[in-house]
């Protein structure tokens, strides 16, 4: 997903990401001069008759250094901080509401002024978010937009970019407001049950979500069209068909609009699946490297890696739920009296619900990485199987490093990357590249000696 450490806890925004289960940014920035012919292989990571996986390794990461590197980790760093930020902030807010017994006045105002109980419920709900935005615009204004210009890695106006804000809120207001209210309606008349039914619906409004993102959602903020590139396009659905993917069209994005990123995603459900790639892709990317991306995406629509994500979402909701009714049995029960709440199912209790759901998330944040990484790392050894171009995946991986930090250690990766890191990516390229030399150069065995030799490879 692309940089979720920066979205994970913002109320706003929070939706959006669950809605559109986006994909999967892979390659790098700026949208600079024409693309290259083919990938630039550093010296030690040609093939030859000594190619050694490390050595190749480590003569594609140089290839990123000095400043720009230093620049790629500070700001992916500074993800690390903006974890506890949104969640320091999400924690200040809700209590704010509590201690003020803010909440408690917006469901007496929602039930003043509406009478059929769900109109209640999505009043509170849209006083509910006005009041987090609000009060967390300042931080909200700092991560998404003064940090990413500061990087260098945004391309909008502040103009721009508040209208998608805009955008988002009353996406957030709408569908945001739809799911809660019938989430509310369930709580109140199972408070026994809630949590397994309400995982049902929670799971049904992602699914929807899902299945709607790319076709109604996806187009309010950017214009998607098919590819127009023919080769590319062809070569595109060469390889889908190849891989039994039944593709007739390739769709292209111009994420330039907002950031100069290279990336491409799988989206969509059912008759809404396809796969995208952004304009910032074509311009900088290899053709080479272009497969390699697309190869990455194929393997998550034939791996059905959106249907297994929605099943980890299920499973970690319904333990989200059930620690959930848990959680506001307790403090409704020990501060209720304080905050104005009537009972642990009390409308006005849901900035507790926020609190203890933000809490869980928080700590469930590597298992959740280490989801999604372990996906991302299975689509690109189905990617290099299936462009076999592992210097085009080297290329991109390179790119991508201009916002993800190349090598970090391996508790850092275990916890904050929701991708693997630049070191593992290219290790694994340069490892399909060993067992395959003969591809690159028909006099060289298919597969290397000296690795044979030395056993697998590690990092
Ligand atoms: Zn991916």
């Amino acid at each position: 997903m692309n940089s979720a450490l920066t979205r994970r806890t913002k109320l706003t925004r929070t939706w959006i990401v669950i809605l559109m289960i986006w994909g999967i940014a892979l390659c790098g920035t700026a949208v600079a001069s024409a693309a290259p012919l083919a990938p630039a292989i550093p010296p030690g990571a040609e093939a030859s008759s000594h190619f050694d996986v490390a050595v190749a390794t480590d003569a594609w990461l140089s290839q990123f250094s000095g400043p720009a590197r230093k620049n790629s980790d500070s700001y992916f760093e500074g993800g690390y901080w903006l974890i506890l930020w949104d969640f320091l902030a999400t924690v200040a807010v809700m209590l704010l509401l509590l201690e003020t017994k803010a909440s408690a006045w917006m469901r007496d105002f929602a039930e003043r002024i509406a009478r059929l109980k769900l109109f209640q419920y999505w009043i509170y709900f849209i006083e509910l978010v006005l009041a987090a935005t609000v009060l967390t615009f300042p931080l909200t204004v700092f991560e998404g937009w003064v940090r990413e210009h500061t990087y260098g890695l945004s391309n909008q106006t502040f103009g721009a970019w508040l209208s998608e804000q805009l955008i988002a809120l009353g996406l957030t207001l709408v569908l945001g407001g739809l799911a809660f209210s019938a989430l509310i309606a369930i709580v109140k008349r199972l408070p026994r049950t809630w949590p397994a039914w309400g995982a049902v619906i929670a799971l049904l409004f992602v699914t929807i979500g899902a299945v709607i993102a790319p076709v109604f959602i996806a187009p309010l903020f950017n214009t998607y069209k098919p590819l127009e590139n023919r080769v590319i396009k062809n070569q595109i659905l060469s390889m889908a068909r190849a891989n039994g993917i039944p593709a007739h069209d390739v769709y292209e994005v111009d994420a330039s609009r907002q950031s100069k990123r290279v990336s491409a995603n799988v989206s969509g459900l059912f008759g809404t699946g396809r796969i995208t790639l952004n304009d910032n892709l074509l311009a900088r990317c290899s053709p080479q490297a272009i497969m390699a991306v697309m190869g990455h995406e194929m393997g998550h629509y034939v791996m059905h890696h959106i249907y297994n994500r929605l099943m980890f979402a299920a499973i970690q909701i319904v333990v989200m739920f059930s620690l959930l009714r848990w959680g506001l049995d307790k403090l409704v029960g020990r501060f209720g009296g304080r905050w104005r709440l009537l009972s642990p199912t009390d409308l006005a209790a849901a900035p507790v619900a926020i609190l203890i759901l933000t809490i869980l998330g928080l700590l469930l944040t590597p298992i959740q990485n280490s989801f999604t990484r372990t996906q991302e790392y299975e689509a690109d050894i189905f990617g290099l199987n299936a462009s076999r171009q592992p210097d085009g995946e080297a290329e991109a991986d390179l790119l991508l490093g201009e916002y993800r930090k190349l090598d970090p250690g391996p508790l850092e990766e275990m916890i904050f990357f929701d991708h693997p890191s630049g070191r593992t990516r290219i290790t694994a390229a340069m490892r399909w590249k060993a067992e395959n030399l003969c591809l690159f150069d028909p006099a060289l065995p298919c597969e290397s000696v000296s690795v044979a030799a030395k056993g697998p490879s590690s990092r």
